[in-house]
């Protein structure tokens, strides 16, 4: 039979009803044998996710040597959810084993990955199915990456004659054998971790929206579903800020041609998103799929008269950001000119002028100008390439709107656009493409 892993994110776990709903999507489908969850989050507009609670709570421990008071808001959140669940488990020794061993371990990341570890407890607890502790299955290697084939080994061994089984999402084990977690919102590459060593015939990620939207909810009203999304197209919109699904999450099931959907906890019948490998793509005949961006970048423009003939000057400058080990998001470039685009976290603590100082020494250039509080709007889609004139009006869209572009890069794939503008023009320019492209 084939097997689905899902994914329940920090919304499907808020409170104990919303567990109870998830225990129903679970049930009503024999082939969901393996969940992961998220630690719950928000309830309301304003409530505070449990793992923030706990990044706090790390740091009453370090202020102070005991979580006890950072503990407290996390203790009465679970002790509701399972009041909440009306289920026989003892979850006050649970938390007392938690907090004394958030004591001892001392670790941002052990204290952390809590939340993913109370609320797999406690929904293996509800289902009646096997809980297996990611710390035990999930592995990184010593530079920090995921170990994948070690990881599908270990998961395999754990799930043998296991009918149903809850891991917690977010955290695995890292080298030195002490809990490490994935970055923010890394319960999607657990579940797709998961899926990846059953080879699951779907790996469904349940979160608290009907599918992946063509745009951010949060900047425009209702933008439109879209109904399915190549790999290629995900990996560009998660990667520029469409956080519904995390952008290193299609890694493990790309290699296997596994499906992703993303599925609405919430209405549960609504069909959802799916992603697919690009060979199961089939063109929704839009120009554009979505629209996505993040802001807070920093652009380094570097000018100098035949810079193009100069051989080795990227190389040059690029080794400078090496050398300050600073990751680069994009190298626009012209004839004499070249522009870093850089996170802004990455260039804090006298680093940019660091930075500015070593590539006026490498290279010599003939102008370095730095541009702050600059964000990145991608438009992303495979049909784009096939469509004359999309440049001219994402251009047009975003001059009607009065908005100034600072920066263009088209990537080589032709499958986005990606502009540079004012921080506080964002939701305007966001806006205004979502409005060229379909029609609202
Ligand atoms: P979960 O806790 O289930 O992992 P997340 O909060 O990580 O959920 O992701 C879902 C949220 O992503 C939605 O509530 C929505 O506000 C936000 N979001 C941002 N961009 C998009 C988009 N393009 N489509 C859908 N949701 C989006
Ligand atoms: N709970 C973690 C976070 O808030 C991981 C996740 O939600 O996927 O980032
Ligand atoms: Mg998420």
């Amino acid at each position: 039979m084939a097997v689905k892993v899902c994914k329940f994110g920090g919304t499907s776990m808020a409170d104990g009803n919303i567990i109870n709903g998830v225990k129903n999507i679970i049930e009503s489908d024999a082939e969901r044998r393996y969940v992961v969850v998220s630690a719950p989050g928000k309830r309301y507009s304003g409530d505070v996710k449990v793992t923030d609670l706990l990044y706090a709570c790390h740091c009453e421990l370090v202020k102070s040597g005991s979580c006890a008071a950072g503990f407290a808001p996390v203790r009465a959140r679970f002790e509701s959810i399972v009041k909440e669940l009306n289920i026989d488990f003892d979850v006050k020794s649970v938390l007392d084993e938690t907090e004394k061993r958030i004591d001892e371990e001392k670790s941002e990341d052990f204290t952390a990955s809590r939340g993913e570890y109370l609320c797999a407890r406690v929904v293996a607890e509800v289902l009646g199915a096997k809980f297996i502790d990611a710390e035990k299955v999930i592995f990184f290697r010593a530079d920090g990456s995921l170990d994948g084939e070690k990881s599908y080994k270990a998961i395999r061994n754990a799930l043998s004659g296991v009918e149903r089984a809850v891991f917690p999402g977010f955290y695995g084990s890292g080298a030195d054998g002490r809990v490490k977690t994935f970055s923010r919102g890394g319960s999607d590459i657990s579940g797709a971790v998961v899926a990846r060593a059953v080879n699951a015939s779907l790996y469904e990620n349940w979160t608290d929206v009907s599918g992946f939207l063509a745009c951010d909810p949060r900047i425009v009203d209702s933008p439109r579903r879209i109904k399915i999304i190549s790999y290629k197209e995900l990996r560009e919109l998660s990667y520029m800020g469409a956080n519904v699904l995390h952008s290193e999450s299609i890694f493990p099931v790309r290699k296997a041609n596994i499906p992703i959907r993303i599925k609405n906890t919430f209405r549960p019948q609504d069909e959802g998103t799916e992603i697919v490998p690009s060979s199961r793509y089939i063109p929704s005949g839009c120009t554009v799929t979505g629209i996505a961006g993040k802001k807070n970048f920093t652009v380094i423009f570097i000018e100098k008269s035949l810079m193009n003939s100069e051989v080795g000057f990227i190389a040059k400058v690029l080794e400078v950001l090496a050398g300050e080990n600073i990751p680069i998001e994009h190298i626009p470039s012209g004839i004499d000119t070249m522009s870093l685009v850089i996170s802004s976290e990455q260039l804090e603590d006298s680093k940019l002028s660091r930075v500015l100082d070593g590539i006026k020494k490498a290279v010599e250039p003939d102008v370095v100008r730095v541009i702050e509080n600059i964000a990145l709007i991608a438009t992303v889609g495979h049909g784009m390439s096939s469509s004359v004139g999309t440049s001219a009006r994402l251009f047009n869209a975003i001059a009607s709107a009065d908005i100034n572009i600072k920066m263009i890069d088209q990537g080589s794939s032709e499958l986005n656009i990606i502009v540079g503008v004012n921080n506080d023009d964002y939701e305007k320019c966001i806006s205004a493409i979502y409005c060229e492209f379909f029609n609202k």
